[in-house]
This record gives C-alpha cells, sequence and structure tokens, in this order.
C-alpha cells in the first residue's frame, strides 16, 4: 500500500494539467501552451468557443455578423507585436520606459495578455459600413460608427452568454484605455486570473529578456499588476 500511495504522489504533477482540472500551469497562463484551442481562422479555449458560437448565432438572428479579429494568441505572437511596437516607438524618438508606458495603453507586455488564455476576443460586425481600415479603435463603436448598433446588443445580451467587457468604459479605471471591442468568457477566464494571480510576474519577465525590461522594476511591476492586470470589469474577478 505503501508504494502505492507514493507512486500516486509523484503522478500527480503530471496529471494536474488535463482539460477537466480546474487548475491552470504557468506555461498554459502564459501563452506556451496550446491546450484544447479550435476555430476556423483563429484558435479559442474549447469551452469558450462553444459558448461564442452561440452567441454568434443568437447575434445572427439579430442581424449582425461577428467577426473574431483576435482571439487566442501565443507568447510568441505577443512578442513580436511588443517587440515591433518597442523599436518603432523608441526610433521615434521616446526613451525605453516611454516606450514601454506607451505600449501599455493598449497592448500587454508578452507573459501577461488575457489572450494567452484563449478566453478573450476581439469582435466586430462584418456588416458595419464602411468597414474602417483599422477596426480597433473605440469611435467605431459609438454613435453612429459602423460596429455601434453590434455594440449595443452585445451591452444587452453578451453576458447571457457569459462574456464581459475587460477594459470597461470607467474613468475611474485604471491600466489599459476602454476596448469596446474586447469580451472575455468569464465562467473560465475567473479561474484563469485567480491562477495568475499566484504566478510572480516579474521572474516571468525577466526570464524572457524582452527588450526594455531593466525597466521592470518592483514598482513598475507593482503598478502593472495592479492597473493593468487586475484594474478590469469586476464582473471577471472570482
Ligand atoms: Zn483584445
Amino acid at each position: 500500500m505503501g508504494a502505492i500511495a507514493g507512486v500516486g504522489i509523484l503522478a500527480a504533477p503530471q496529471l494536474a494539467f488535463t482539460p477537466s482540472n480546474p487548475s491552470f500551469d504557468k506555461d498554459f497562463l502564459i501563452g506556451k501552451s496550446d491546450y484544447a484551442f479550435r476555430g476556423p481562422s483563429w484558435q479559442m479555449h474549447q469551452e469558450t468557443y462553444t459558448s461564442f458560437q452561440a452567441m454568434k448565432k443568437a447575434a445572427v438572428d439579430a442581424g449582425f455578423n461577428i467577426e473574431v479579429v483576435s482571439a487566442y494568441r501565443s507568447f510568441e505572437r505577443q512578442k513580436q507585436i511588443y517587440e515591433g511596437k518597442y523599436k518603432r516607438y523608441t526610433t521615434a524618438g521616446l526613451s525605453p520606459i516611454q516606450a514601454i508606458e506607451k505600449i501599455i495603453e493598449y497592448s500587454t507586455i508578452p507573459g501577461t495578455s488575457r489572450h494567452h488564455w484563449g478566453t478573450d476576443i476581439d469582435i466586430i460586425d462584418r456588416n458595419g459600413t464602411p468597414r474602417p481600415s483599422s477596426v480597433l479603435e473605440a469611435k467605431h463603436f459609438y454613435g453612429a460608427g459602423p460596429f455601434c448598433k453590434l455594440k449595443e446588443w452585445l451591452t444587452t445580451n453578451a453576458a447571457s452568454f457569459g462574456f464581459y467587457e475587460v477594459y470597461t468604459d470607467n474613468a475611474k479605471r485604471k491600466g489599459f484605455k476602454y476596448e469596446p471591442w474586447h469580451f472575455s468568457y468569464a465562467p473560465a477566464s475567473r479561474k484563469m486570473l485567480a491562477d495568475y494571480g499566484k504566478l510572480d510576474v516579474k521572474q516571468i519577465l525577466l526570464e524572457e529578456k524582452l527588450r526594455g525590461a531593466a525597466h521592470f522594476t518592483d514598482a513598475f511591476i507593482t503598478k502593472y499588476r495592479n492597473e493593468n492586470i487586475l484594474d478590469i470589469n469586476p464582473e471577471l474577478i472570482l
């Protein structure tokens, strides 16, 4: 009995990361895993995908054609976005810390994106006209903007499918700017955020040797964690 119990204990860590397990490991949470994603032209967390399909169908009945601009994003993809912007901003004359501050108005530092989880999606209305060249701008979701009717529909209906805006239009909210296109599937992402909260973000960022990493001081990380990662729609926090 003793030997069998011992084997069980040793085997447990390898079994800890399965789709039915409620806890998520570090590699998954920072976009370095390909766990249960699927989709036609993008990848999404399985349960999120199922609920998204139901919401998309309901939206069709209301006259909208929800288009996914972005869903799951890997660490490597986020790193390309981050480093591309970092290079562009520093070449334009910003100091490294100014470049980082500018990047984190809308984009995350790789390893800290909710898009790593496959539960978060950027969506627009494919039927919205005229289609802007740059679709993810808040102005397109207001007033007579091409996506404003879909936005109204989402405000009323998204929560019934488990989807919530993450970076809300709340003047008191800090961190990322208002993103009327970014929704998260709360039943899954709440748990992921709770597990993410247990990770050492600073350690992760330093290990990755990102550009500008010298500026990821304790003060910077604490602020980034409190404002960019945690100052979100309270519906998304366990
Ligand atoms: Zn997004």
